[in-house]
């Protein structure tokens, strides 16, 4: 199974919300081994992942316990 571009950047954003299957892994794993552009989508992807997380760790320290 080869994706698109345009699946791959599918698959990303999904990946956010849900657990992608074994299947979905394989496929994106294979497209970013092969193309530069959505390997920098995923790397944009992880960087916003990060920051969000690290926001949400803030807004969660502010909070009495
Ligand atoms: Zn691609």
């Amino acid at each position: 199974m080869m994706l698109s571009c345009k699946q791959t950047a599918r698959l990303l954003s999904q990946g956010e919300d849900r657990e992608l299957g074994f299947s979905e892994r394989v496929a994106l794993r294979v497209h970013l081994a092969i193309c530069k552009g959505c390997r920098n989508v995923n790397a944009q992807f992880k960087f916003l992942r990060a920051a969000v997380k690290s926001l949400s760790l803030d807004e969660n320290e502010e909070k009495p316990a």
